[in-house]
């Protein structure tokens, strides 16, 4: 059966037998098309659950149903020269955050340890700012060997635009995966952010391949964009193989220029997990924020598309206890990875540093 450019016409074919075969094709190695990318983000309501059960058939394959954790810490906040449009730590944010300078080597074990104890897989680092400083590096350089040698963790470290040099010293020290998020299609991106291109977030994701590391990189849906450039982020993300792909549901935090500008709707934030699914077949597909907000009495049905999420919250905007995660897991069916560990007491998930003052 040939793929129809325009599937909610061919009345020939039920829905199910065509997400399906789509399904089948995609684990056979068909790489999705453009067109075919748009009949999932526009598929009609009616035809959701078949979507999900095609997204959920690849899933299966490759990941049955685990889902991997993921924690994050926000380890420099705020501060930032850049001004990306949905971020509160950007320079044109006036966003009530906290705001603080890079967080020193114990407060950041203190982390990998409440990742640990959380149950978590990945401890994902996260720096504000356009690029890391001499100072960041030399910091990481020093505290990842010994989160490696203390706990079990993947460790992603999340710093903004690095060169070819500043990956391989990443890599050097221990650090498994980069994240890096393209956000958008490179023809939105102006419109969300001026400070720097697309073409040099694509560079950074080059460079974090060349030096070795696994690439995490995704995107954030409801900033204004249209449908072409949800599946231009889906199949950019799919030429460069990434590993990993978050996928943001906007938050539009007050005092940010995206405020009050949100649009989703649940059915819309599921088909997206299910584009990338089948655009991204063995990629690790996290819902992230935005999750909880977005996806609302439909979030479990997500799990059917991503197999990955986070627990403890986010950047700058908390998520929902870790004990409902678990719980949303197990009543779908599914294992957590690693297994949460037994008698877990409640984490501290952000170390709380002094407040400063917006902007610099
Ligand atoms: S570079 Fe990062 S921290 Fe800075 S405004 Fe953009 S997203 Fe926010």
């Amino acid at each position: 059966m040939s793929w129809p450019l325009n599937p909610p016409s061919d009345c020939s074919v039920a829905p199910g037998a065509r997400w399906s075969a789509l399904a089948e094709r995609v684990l056979a190695g068909h790489r999705l098309t453009a067109a075919e990318g748009l009949a999932v983000v526009r598929a009609p309501d009616e035809e959701l659950l078949e979507l999900l059960a095609a997204a959920y058939r690849i899933r299966f394959h490759w990941f049955g149903n685990q889902v991997h954790l993921n924690f994050l810490i926000n380890a420099k906040s705020g501060l930032c020269g850049e001004d990306c449009a949905y971020c509160s730590q950007s320079r044109v944010s006036r966003a009530e955050i906290r705001r603080y300078p890079i967080l020193d080597p114990d407060e950041i074990l203190a982390g990998a340890q409440a990742a640990a104890e959380s149950g978590a897989a990945t401890y994902c680092l996260v720096l504000s700012g356009r690029s890391p400083t001499d100072h960041d590096l030399e910091l990481l350089e020093r505290v990842v060997p010994c989160i490696k040698n203390r706990f079990p963790l993947k460790i992603c470290t999340s710093l903004g635009l690095i060169s070819l040099a500043q990956a391989e010293r990443l890599k050097a020290c221990g650090v498994d995966r980069v994240n890096h998020n393209l956000n958008t299609s490179r023809r939105f991106y102006p419109s969300i952010c001026s400070t720097h291109t697309y073409q040099e977030r694509l560079d950074t994701l080059r460079a974090v391949r060349a030096a070795g590391l696994e690439i995490c990189s995704g995107g954030i849906v409801g900033m204004g964009e249209d449908d072409t450039d949800v599946v231009d982020l889906a199949l950019q993300l799919a030429e460069l193989q990434v590993e990993a792909i978050p996928i943001n549901f906007l938050l539009p935090i007050p005092g940010t220029p995206l405020a009050g500008t949100s649009r989703l709707n649940p059915r819309y934030c599921l088909k997206v997990l299910a584009l990338m699914r089948l655009a991204n077949a063995r990629a690790e597909i996290r819902i992230a924020a935005g999750r909880e907000r977005h996806l609302g009495w439909l979030q479990p049905l997500g799990l059917y598309a991503a197999n990955s999420i986070f627990v403890g919250g986010y950047l700058t905007t908390p998520g929902q206890p870790p004990e409902e995660d678990y719980r949303m897991i197990d009543q779908m069916g599914f294992q957590p990875v690693p297994p949460p560990p037994p008698g877990r007491q409640p984490i501290q998930i952000h170390p709380a540093p002094p407040v400063l003052k917006p902007g610099r």
